[in-house]
């Protein structure tokens, strides 16, 4: 609630202390037009992803690709060399030749370059070897290529350049409408007046645990980021524009419009479990989120990781450095006997008075041309998805 006395909201700090911004402005630095006769380096739509992360401070305090030590310190410790909290290697792969070729240009800037077209800078602080094992041991807890992440880990090139990077043009693309960056939302918590913020991570379709999740929070704190990952998935993920339709036909229907704000997040999806739920969170707090939602197997893929690994790893940290509060939820779904939304925390029933539904079983279901239960999925939604799933 606001009101004309209310306190104007006061912000988290970003992490490191100042929310990073490398989005190139005219009249800054250089011109872009000078830097043609620079060597480029193509950008996979990751490295991208990660360059929008880094240049508009969602990944404050990082300025760049890590480095060397920071990459050690990150796989060793889950954290920076000044051991600022920070659990994912933030790297820029590229293949033995084309390492080769950028050799003579160590300590020198260079162009990146996406789709053949320019998107920024690196200025070529270094380059090293991955360590691709101990990244896959460490990040992913399994060295098993089945597992989406670490089969793109070792498809990737195993040299990393590192060093700060410069965007040209936060690409907006066909999310426009939901596209900010964390100043942008923090200008928008601002506008509200939220003192406390919630934001949820999804890469699913929206379901009633999903919505459930958010009405037990909303009565917790003023408003609701519903930051949806847009940027990379694995291949059968449901794509992000029918994400994104099903959330705005949800939210037109259920939701308060004034306590809840739908974001694109533009991040690629690692599906590190338990290390992506900790970036996941200090990301959130760079957009301005006081709270943050983790539920069971966030992030996770297959059965890589324990039901509640991601809310565990919470504690290699101290609020303070986290800055932002975990919310952490278990296992939720319909039980008929309760005729409601319900976790292990709440109902008394067996689990055959459950409905439980996979992610793999909903996609199934969809791909048969089989109805969702109401009780699982809001019939609006299950609209949307049965259309995108028939065309
Ligand atoms: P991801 O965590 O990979 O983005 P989802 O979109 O399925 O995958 O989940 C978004 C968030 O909601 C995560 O924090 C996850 O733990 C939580 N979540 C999803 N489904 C449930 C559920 N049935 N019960 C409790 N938490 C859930």
């Amino acid at each position: 609630m606001t009101s004309a006395t209310a306190p104007a909201p006061s912000l988290p700090t970003p992490l490191g202390g100042t929310l990073v911004r490398r989005v190139w402005t005219p009249g800054q630095d250089f011109d872009p037009a000078e830097l043609r006769a620079l060597p480029s380096v193509e950008l996979s739509e990751r490295s991208f992803a990660d360059l929008e992360m880094l240049a508009t401070g969602a990944y404050s305090p990082l300025t760049g690709f890590l480095g060397e030590a920071d990459y050690l310190s990150v796989i060793e410790h889950l954290r920076l060399s000044d051991g600022t909290p920070w659990s994912l290697p933030i790297t820029l792969p590229v293949g033995e030749e084309e390492a080769g070729r950028l050799r003579g240009h160590l300590g020198r800037r260079v162009r990146l370059t996406h789709g053949g077209a320019e998107v920024g800078t690196l200025d070529l602080t270094e380059m090293y070897a991955a360590r691709h094992a101990l990244e896959a041991r460490e990040v992913y807890r399994t060295g098993d290529e089945a597992h989406p992440g670490v089969a793109a880990l070792y498809a990737q090139g195993g040299v990393y350049l590192a060093g700060p990077v410069t965007l040209f043009a936060v690409p907006r693309g066909e999310f426009a409408r939901h596209h900010r960056t964390p100043s942008e939302v923090r200008g928008v918590i601002e506008a509200r007046g939220w003192q406390t913020t919630v934001a949820f991570q999804t890469r699913n379709p929206i379901h009633r645990a999903h919505e459930y999740l958010h009405k037990v929070a909303l009565e917790l704190v003023d408003g609701l980021l519903l930051h949806p990952l847009v940027g990379q998935t694995k291949g059968d993920d449901v794509p992000a524009a029918v994400r994104m339709d099903a959330y705005e036909t949800l939210l037109e229907g259920y939701y308060p419009q004034a306590r809840t704000l739908l974001s694109v997040y533009p991040a690629a999806m690692r599906y590190a479990g338990p290390r992506e739920a900790i970036v996941h969170a200090l990301s959130r707090r760079n957009y301005g989120a006081t709270h943050f939602i983790v539920g069971r197997d966030h992030a996770g893929v297959g059965s890589y990781y324990g039901t509640y690994d991601a809310q565990e790893i919470f504690r290699a940290f101290t609020r303070e450095e986290l800055g932002i509060e975990i919310l952490r939820f278990e296992h939720t779904f319909y039980c008929q006997s309760c005729a409601q939304l319900v976790s292990p925390r709440t109902c008394p029933h067996p689990s055959g008075q459950h409905l439980v539904l996979s992610g793999t079983r909903v996609r199934e279901r969809l791909r048969a041309g089989e109805a969702l239960p109401p009780e699982f999925t809001r019939p609006e939604v299950a609209e949307v998805l049965r259309r995108a799933y028939q065309s």
